[in-house]
């Protein structure tokens, strides 16, 4: 046997699958070895799955064909852009076909007139930004994992990020998108002008999370870079100090570009890596950056100022250039990376509550950590109340991991017990379909799964294909994710949702 012949023997996709993807896209273009396609068994959370093979298209129409090709294989399909996504979105349940974004990575015009951009769904977010500069633009959704993850993918959870705060998540910076539909129809909802009529297609389809199609093309609002941009670094001894000063600087009528927080234990995971020198005694700091005219600028910088020494901030640093603002950003952008200094893995819960309940979740964030044993870092978009508890802990260990998924389930329903959300950019993927109960009725979530119906078109969608019967077309896109019972959180690691419940504090069920 050939060294080819033998990894034919483990593949797990069928001779005949490879051949007519490979057909589509070229033999290079198909990865199908047991060894290759471990890269694409996982996201950027805790849940795993391998996919059957993976494809990876040049254009939007050899995406369209390898959905047909799915579709005559029965096979259900997967939409992946980088794999940074926290919330198990491009895991492969079900043996799926992936579909692969990565080589559709061009930026297709840029109208400086009108400040809009048409580009491909693997382009890396802020490589946007970058290209732009020259023009005076920028493209405002600036997920903290921007140097890595697509605007294909920022579409499917509709991301968000530091500067979403002032100017909304990714869903107010679409004008359109050009999408591959279940049957293999190519179509743009919406499009690059800035007005449209009839049903807003393209807004039911941002945070689709992969299961209403693929995203092929996406049109982009460019923004023009503001007269002047400041950013304030605050350094506070207490976190409810910090979280004080989020509600006043809000309550005094200043909306910021941005408004961060870290917490100690954050502080402690940058300094070794960034070495910013925080104070000793500092429990929380805050990134506040404003930006507009420089008169406004100037005079809200003030203000800003004035509440964070009237709650006892103990530093403040500020800037102004481009260079000494990026060294006031560098510890938050990389601060999920600098958890690796306390443990070998991190599982970051995406809940949202209203700002002006953040000191008391916060306690209860703290207690969970603290009843569980478990060290919880916090390093989030205060200024929208959208919290980012860090789990840190060591995957290896099923006990640990056990915990984390018990203390991520009790962090969402503190959070929901507050009035607050199950996710505010993450999306709900594998990891939260199991609470999406707590928010949302079962009529609800009917309707929820009729939007999703309309968009695969059952008609169309088993039209695709030879035999395209066995797999319900509702499953055809992205199986087992969003809806309760799709998938077990943490299944990976022998963990149900009954071992959840049995190990916590649901005893009694
Ligand atoms: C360190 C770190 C920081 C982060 N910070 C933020 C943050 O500040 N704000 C934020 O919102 N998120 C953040 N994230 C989460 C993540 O980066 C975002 O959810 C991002 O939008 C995922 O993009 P991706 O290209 O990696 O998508 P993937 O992880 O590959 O996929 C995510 C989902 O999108 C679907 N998908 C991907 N491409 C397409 C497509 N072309 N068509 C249809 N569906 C598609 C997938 O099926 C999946 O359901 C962070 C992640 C990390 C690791």
């Amino acid at each position: 046997m050939t060294s080819v012949e033998k990894a034919a023997s483990r593949a797990t996709a069928s001779p005949s699958l490879i051949a007519d993807l490979q057909a589509q896209v070229g033999e290079r273009n198909v990865v199908w070895k047991p060894e290759d396609l471990l890269l694409y068994e996982y996201d950027g959370s805790i849940d795993r799955a391998s996919p059957r093979v993976v494809v990876l298209p040049g254009s939007a129409e050899e995406a369209a064909e390898c959905v047909k090709v799915a579709n005559r294989h029965d096979a259900c399909i997967v939409p992946r852009g980088a794999g940074t996504g926290l919330s198990g979105g491009a895991i492969p349940l079900r043996d799926s076909v992936v579909i692969g974004l990565a080589r559709l990575s061009r930026i297709l015009e840029v109208d400086t007139k009108n400040r809009v951009a048409i580009v491909e769904p693997g382009l890396v977010n802020i490589e946007l930004s970058n290209h732009v500069e020259q023009f005076g633009l920028y493209y405002a959704p600036d997920p903290s994992s921007q140097k890595a993850c697509t605007i294909g993918g920022n579409v499917a959870e509709n991301a968000g990020g530091p500067h979403c705060l002032a100017l909304g998540t990714t869903t107010n910076h679409v004008l359109g998108v050009e999408v591959v539909l279940a049957d293999g129809t190519l179509l743009w909802l919406g499009g690059p002008e800035r007005e449209s009529s009839g049903y807003d297609l393209r807004g039911a389809f941002i945070g689709s999370e992969g299961t209403f199609g693929i995203v092929t093309k996406v049109a982009v609002r460019l923004l023009k870079i503001p007269e002047k941009i400041h950013t304030t670094l605050a350094a506070f001894t207490s976190l409810d100090a910090a979280s004080q000063t989020v509600s006043d600087i809000i309550g005094a009528g200043i909306v910021p570009a941005a408004l961060e927080m870290m917490d100690r234990i954050t502080i402690d995971a940058c300094e070794p890596v960034y070495h910013p020198g925080y104070p000793e005694d500092a429990e929380a700091v805050l990134i506040v950056e404003l930006d507009g005219l420089t008169e406004a600028v100037d005079e809200q910088s003030e203000i800003v100022d004035r509440i964070c020494n009237s709650n006892g901030a103990s530093e403040i640093r500020e800037a102004d250039d481009p260079a000494k603002r990026a060294d006031l950003w560098a510890t938050r952008k990389g601060a999920i990376g600098a958890f690796g200094t306390i443990a070998p893995s991190y599982y970051l819960v995406d809940g949202v509550v209203p700002r002006t309940k953040l000191q008391e979740v916060m306690r209860q964030v703290r207690a969970v950590g603290d009843e569980l044993g478990l060290t919880i870092g916090n390093v989030f978009h205060a200024g929208d109340g959208n919290l980012h508890p860090c789990i840190l802990f060591n995957e290896r260990n099923r006990d640990e991991v056990l915990k984390v998924i018990q203390a991520g389930e009790r962090i969402l329903e503190i959070c929901v017990e507050h009035g607050g959300a199950l996710s505010g950019e993450h999306g709900i993927g594998i990891e939260k379909q199991a609470y999406m109960p707590l928010v949302f009725t079962e009529d609800d979530m009917d309707a929820m799964k009729g939007l999703r119906e309309a968009f695969l078109n059952p008609d169309h969608g088993d039209s695709g294909g030879d035999d395209a019967s066995a797999t319900p077309v509702s499953e055809r896109f992205n199986p087992g994710k969003v809806f309760p019972g799709g998938a077990s959180h943490g299944e990976a690691y022998g963990i149900t949702e009954h071992s959840v419940r049995r190990a916590g504090r649901h005893d009694e069920v």
